[in-house]
C-alpha cells in the first residue's frame, strides 16, 4: 500500500481484502474508512474527511483473491499509465498474499500432523505396555498349563509385575489357611534396594487381605523418595490366601494405572495356585507314586473318553509281570518296586505319544492304544514283551522277568471300559496259563469259563471243610513183568450239584486261590497214610503224589513232607513227589534249593508230562530227580507216528543215561504196551493197565496183579 500511495503521488492508500480494509495508508484520525469500500466499488471522485474531493482509482488483486488495492489524490485524476503500475502492484500483492496463505495452510498442517504422530507414539507406548502385560500373562499361564513347579510359576508373577510396574518392588505374601493366616512364605522380586520398607509392604498385604480388596498406602512423606504400596488380594480357591503387593515410585494417575495391573496379577497367582493344588491334588489321586504313571482310576477314564469319541476304536493291552513275585521275594521289596519302576519306563518307550500306559497296581500294567485294532494291539505286545525280556539291573544283580499280555479290542463290541478291560484281563490270564511271553486276543467265549472259575473258586473253599475231596489211586507197572510196584495218588472233587470235577479244573483254580497249599498237604498227608497203612499187607508198595508249582514254592512245604512222613511212618524212599516242569522254569534258583532239601529229606523226585516243556536237557543236569514220566501224548502216538516213537526212545535213552527212572503215561493198549516195552522204558501206567481206583480197591488189585505176573 504504502508503494503504490508513493509510486501514483497519492496521499492516501488500502488494501481491501474479504470486504475489509486490512491494511491503510495516509487516512486521518478520524475519517471514515468506508471512502475505500466506495472506491473499491468503482467510485472515482470521492470525499474524504480532511482531504476534501479526491480522485480514486482501484485495481483487482487477481485470481484466486478477493479484495483490492485502492489509491487517492487530489492532484489530478489518474493517466492510463499510472492505472497500469497499480493493477501490476495488486497483481504482485494477490500473489503475495496467495503465497502466505499456502504457506500458512502448509503450517498448520505440519502442526497438525506432528501432534497426531505425538498421539501415535503414545498410543504405541501404552500397546506396548499391553502386549508386554499379556506377554507376561501368557508366560505365567504357560508354565501354569506345562505343569510347572508352583515356585516357578509364582516367580514368572512376581518378576512379569515387577518388569510392568517400573521397576517396582514385586512381594508375594502366602498365608497358611491351617495356621491362622500366618505367613508360610513370601517371594520378592525387583531391585534390591535399602531403605525398602518392608513393614509397610506387610502392612498393606494384611490390610488387602482383610478387606478383599487392593489397598493402596503410602508411606511417610518425610521419606526422600516417597514411595508407595498397592496390595491386591490373592484367592486359592475362592478363599483368600494370600497377598501380591508392590513396593512402587508411581503417584496420582499413575498409582491408578499400577493398582489396575496389580490387580490383573493378582487374579493371575489366584488362577496358578488354584490350578496347582489341583494339580497336586489331581496327580495325588490319579497317578501311581512309584511309577509316576496314570492309576486304575485315570486309565478308566481315559478309556471311556477313547470308547466315546468319534470312531471310538481302541484297543486295550492288559499285562502281568511273570516271576514278578520271585523278584520281590528273593531281592526285597525295594528291588521289586525298583524294577516296577524300570518296567513302566520301558512300557512306556514302547507306546506312541497319544496312547496311555497305566500301572493298575502289583505286577500288572495296562495300555491304552487309540484308533488301533488287535493287529496293531499284537504288534504293541510283541515289542513290550520283547523289551522286558533284557535283564534289569537292579542294585548291582541283573534280573530277568518276562511279561504275559492279553489283548481286547473295542471294535464292534459295544462294551464300555470296565468290560474291555476285564476282556483284556481274560486274556491275560489265558496267556498266563499257556506260559511265560504269551499273547492271547480276547475272544467272547472266553468270558463264560471266567464266570464258571469264579463260581468254582468260591465252591473249593468249602469243599475242603466239608470233605468232598476223595484221592483215588492208579497203580504204576513195571512194564518187564507187568508187576505193579505203586500208586499214583489222584485227587478227586464229589461237587455237590457238578458231580466228579476233574483235577485239571480244579487244581488251577485252587492255585489261583492260594488253596492249593491247604488242599495238597491234605493231598499229601491222607496219601502218605494210605501208603503206610498198605505197606502193612503190600511191602513193596509206594506213592507216587502230584505237587503243583505253587505249592512246592510254598515256604513250608519241606517241612510239610516232613511232617506227613513223620506222622504216617512212610519211609521217605516210599515216596516220589512228581513235579512239572514249569515248576523249574519259574524261578530256578529257589525250585533247586527246595529240591535239595527235599532230596535231603530223601524223597524221590520226578518229572511229569516229561517232554511237554521246555529247556528240558538244560535243567535236567542239574535238579536233582529220579524219575521222567514221559507225557501221554507221546505214548499216545508211538504206535502211529515215528516222530512220536523217536521221542520217547530218546527220553527212555537219556534216562538210562542220566540213570533215570522211566515211566509211560497213559498207556491204553497192548500195542503201545509192547512199543515201550521193547524199548526198555522202565515203568508204565494206563487204562490199558489199571484206571485210576478207590482206595478200598487196590490190595484186591494188586493181589491179582501180582498173582498174574508172577504166573
Ligand atoms: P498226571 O499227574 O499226569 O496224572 C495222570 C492223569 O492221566 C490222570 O488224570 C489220570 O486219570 C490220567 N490217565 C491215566 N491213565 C490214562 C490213560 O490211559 N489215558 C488217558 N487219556 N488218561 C489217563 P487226572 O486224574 O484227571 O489228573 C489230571 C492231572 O491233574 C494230573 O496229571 C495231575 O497233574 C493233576 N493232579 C491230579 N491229582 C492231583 C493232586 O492231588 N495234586 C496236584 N497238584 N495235581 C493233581
Ligand atoms: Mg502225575
Ligand atoms: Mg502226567
Amino acid at each position: 500500500v504504502e508503494r503504490a500511495t508513493e509510486a501514483l503521488k497519492a496521499q492516501i492508500g488500502a488494501v481491501i481484502l474479504n470486504d475489509e480494509v486490512q491494511g491503510s495508508i495516509g487516512l486521518p484520525k478520524n475519517a471514515d474508512p468506508g471512502v475505500f469500500m466506495r472506491a473499491a466499488a468503482g467510485t472515482e471522485a470521492i470525499t474524504v474527511d480532511g482531504y476534501g474531493a479526491m480522485h480514486a482509482v482501484t485495481s483487482k488483486l487477481g485470481r484466486g483473491t478477493s479484495g483490492a488495492l485502492v489509491v487517492a489524490r487530489t492532484l489530478a485524476p489518474f493517466r492510463t499509465e499510472e492505472r497500469q503500475i497499480l493493477k501490476a502492484m495488486a497483481q504482485a500483492l494477490g500473489l503475495a498474499l496467495r503465497g502466505l496463505r499456502t504457506l500458512t495452510a502448509e503450517r498448520e498442517l505440519r502442526a497438525e500432523r506432528e501432534r497426531e504422530a505425538e498421539e501415535r507414539l503414545q498410543l504405541l507406548e501404552a500397546l506396548r505396555q499391553r502386549e508386554r502385560l499379556l506377554e507376561t500373562l501368557l508366560k505365567i499361564q504357560r508354565s501354569i498349563s506345562n505343569r510347572k513347579p508352583l515356585e516357578e510359576v509364582l516367580d514368572a508373577v512376581t518378576t512379569g509385575a515387577a518388569g510392568l510396574l517400573n521397576s517396582a518392588v514385586v512381594t508375594l505374601v502366602l498365608a497358611d489357611p491351617m495356621a491362622d493366616g500366618q505367613l508360610i512364605a513370601a517371594w520378592t522380586c525387583g531391585p534390591q534396594e535399602t531403605g525398602r520398607d518392608d513393614a509397610l509392604v506387610m502392612a498393606a498385604a494384611s490390610e488387602a487381605m482383610a478387606g478383599d480388596c487392593v489397598v493402596t498406602s503410602t508411606g511417610d512423606s518425610d521419606h526422600p523418595d516417597h514411595r508407595s504400596v498397592i496390595a491386591a488380594p490373592v484367592h486359592v480357591s475362592g478363599h483368600i490366601r494370600g497377598s501380591l503387593a508392590a513396593y512402587t515410585h508411581g503417584a496420582g494417575g499413575h498409582l491408578v494405572e499400577q493398582r489396575e495391573l496389580l490387580s490383573a496379577f493378582a487374579q493371575q497367582v489366584s488362577l496358578a495356585l488354584t490350578d496347582a493344588n489341583t494339580v497336586e491334588a489331581m496327580r495325588e489321586a490319579y497317578h501311581d507314586s512309584l511309577t509316576g504313571l496314570p492309576n486304575r482310576a485315570l486309565f478308566l477314564d481315559r478309556l471311556n473318553h477313547a470308547i466315546a469319541s468319534s470312531d471310538g476304536h481302541c484297543t486295550v493291552l492288559f499285562i502281568d509281570l511273570d516271576r514278578f513275585k520271585a523278584v520281590n521275594d528273593s531281592l526285597g521289596h525295594k528291588a521289586g518296586d525298583e524294577l516296577l519302576a524300570s518296567v513302566a519306563e520301558r512300557v512306556r518307550a514302547c507306546i506312541r505319544a497319544g496312547d496311555t500306559a497305566s500301572r493298575l497296581g502289583g505286577d500288572e500294567f495296562a495300555i491304552l492304544l487309540r484308533g488301533a485294532g488287535p493287529r496293531t494291539g499284537v504288534r504293541v505286545a510283541r515289542d513290550i514283551i520283547e523289551s522286558v525280556k533284557e535283564p534289569f539291573r537292579i542294585f548291582d544283580r541283573d534280573v530277568y522277568i518276562a511279561a504275559s499280555v492279553g489283548v481286547a479290542s473295542s471294535r464292534g463290541s459295544g462294551t464300555d471300559a470296565g468290560d474291555l478291560l476285564s476282556n483284556a484281563d481274560v486274556a491275560m490270564y489265558r496267556a498266563k496259563k499257556a506260559g511265560p511271553g504269551r499273547i492271547v486276543i480276547f475272544e467272547p467265549h472266553m468270558h463264560a469259563e471266567v464266570v464258571e472259575r469264579l463260581h468254582l473258586q468260591a465252591d473249593l473253599q468249602r469243599a475242603l471243610s466239608l470233605d468232598e475231596f476223595k484221592l483215588q489211586y492208579q497203580p504204576l507197572v513195571q512194564l518187564d513183568n507187568l508187576h505193579p510196584v505203586g500208586v499214583e495218588s489222584l485227587l478227586r472233587w464229589t461237587h455237590p450239584e457238578r458231580g466228579i470235577v476233574p483235577p485239571s479244573l480244579s487244581i488251577p483254580v485252587a492255585e489261583e486261590t492260594g488253596l492249593i497249599v491247604e488242599l495238597g498237604r491234605w493231598v499229601l498227608r491222607e496219601s502218605c497214610r494210605q501208603a503206610s497203612e498198605w505197606r502193612t499187607t503190600i511191602p513193596d508198595m509206594a506213592i507216587n503224589v502230584n505237587v503243583s508249582a505253587r505249592q512246592m514254592m510254598d515256604s513250608a512245604f519241606v517241612s510239610d513232607v516232613s511232617g506227613a512222613l513223620a506222622a504216617s511212618g512212610l519211609p521217605a524212599d516210599c515216596l516220589t513227589l512228581e513235579l512239572t516242569e514249569t515248576v523249574l522254569i519259574n524261578d530256578p534258583d529257589k525250585a533247586l534249593q527246595q529240591l535239595h532239601d527235599l532230596r535231603d529229606i530223601g524223597v524221590r523226585l520226578s518229572i511229569d508230562d516229561f517232554g511237554t516243556g521246555y529247556s528240558s536237557l538244560s535243567y535236567l543236569r542239574q535238579f536233582p530227580v529220579n524219575q521222567l514220566k514221559i507225557d501221554r501224548t507221546f505214548v499216545a502216538g508211538i504206535t502211529k507216528s515215528n516222530e512220536n516213537l523217536a521221542v520217547v526212545r530218546t527220553v527212555v535213552e537219556l534216562g538210562r543215561t542220566l540213570r533215570l527212572q522211566t515211566v509211560a503215561e497213559g498207556i491204553e493198549d497192548r500195542d503201545q504196551l509192547k512199543a515201550l516195552r521193547r524199548l526198555g522204558c522202565h515203568l508204565g501206567q494206563g487204562y490199558h493197565l489199571a484206571v485210576p481206583l478207590p482206595p478200598e480197591a487196590i490190595p484186591a488189585h494188586f493181589a491179582s496183579q501180582s498173582h498174574l505176573s508172577a504166573a
